[in-house]
């Protein structure tokens, strides 16, 4: 078995992300399995070398430790390439001119099978000369999957069976950047992950990568989706709620509250059992 935490180097990560990074490593580790750490670096305005570097930091302040040297996704865009280039030869890409407002409109219009706000594949239809138009306007255009509005079931380790229908969503961004869906399911199938650990707030995104897999003729994961982190406000848990980072907690201080805020007394590595941790989201200092 082979886990994983992947972090974006845009800025500290709070004791939230630290509580997801350890339950991934824990997943991994009590299985004795694998676990390895890859740097979700695609985006290039906000993603930094110093943040990344306090990121490995943190990580090994609590204890963590991966296997092998540490990915980069910015390094990695020949393999994104080749598999777009696969999808491409399969007729299930095309590219889209829409502006966010575009999108925006267009999603609250009325139409078919998606849920509300899902791209509802304005420029899949277009003809000849609606593409030869927009491909002379100059704005340079996204790639889209035609994703034939398939729908994904799955199981899922903490939330049971779950799934939902997949729109067509961006492979290749307008500034020639790979997408997140696609980078992540071509990483995770590269690297010999079998199990995805992550934040719940990427469950939306599971369907759109299974069906990525399946159409790259790649292995599927397991999926564990746990429960976020909160403010005393009930937000997303972020700086302004004070205390949250390893700048002003001592690991051991953030350990113990994960531990705690996990029903685990430590050491666990012998007995992880999904069924017995929480599937609703924390409060941080309540
Ligand atoms: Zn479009």
């Amino acid at each position: 078995m082979t886990g994983r935490f992947a972090p974006s180097p845009s800025g500290r990560l709070h004791v939230g992300n630290l509580r997801t990074a350890l339950l991934a490593w824990l997943f991994a580790r009590s299985a004795g399995g694998r676990f390895l750490l890859r740097i979700e670096d695609l985006d290039r305005a906000r993603s930094k070398p110093e943040h990344e570097a306090q990121q490995i930091a943190d990580l090994k302040a609590i204890g963590l430790d991966w296997d092998g040297e540490v990915v980069r996704q910015s390094e990695r865009t020949g393999l994104y390439r080749q598999a777009l280039a696969r999808l491409e030869n399969e007729g299930r890409v095309y590219p889209c001119w829409c502006t966010r407002a575009e999108i925006r409109a267009a999603a609250e219009a009325p139409h078919g099978p998606l849920p509300e706000g899902f791209y509802p594949g304005t420029c899949r239809d277009l003809t000849d000369a609606e593409r030869a138009e927009r491909e002379r306007s100059g704005r340079p255009a996204a790639l889209r999957l035609d994703a034939q509005a398939e729908e994904i079931a799955f199981h899922d380790l903490l939330h049971g069976e779950t799934g939902g229908v997949v729109d067509d969503f961006v492979l290749w961004r307008g500034d020639d950047t790979p997408a997140y869906q696609l980078a992540v399911v071509v990483d995770d199938a590269d690297q010999g992950v079998d199990q995805v650990v992550r934040g719940d707030d990427l469950i939306d995104s599971t369907p759109r990568q299974i069906l990525l897999a399946r159409l790259l003729g790649l292995p599927q994961p397991a999926y564990a989706h746990v429960p976020l982190v909160l403010g005393p406000d009930g937000q997303r848990l972020a700086k302004r709620h004070g205390a949250v980072t390893l700048a002003d907690l001592a690991p051991e201080e953030a350990l113990e509250w994960m531990a705690a805020s996990l029903n685990l007394t430590l050491p666990v590595l012998e007995n992880l059992a999904p069924e017995r941790l929480p599937r609703e989201p924390t409060t941080w200092l309540t």
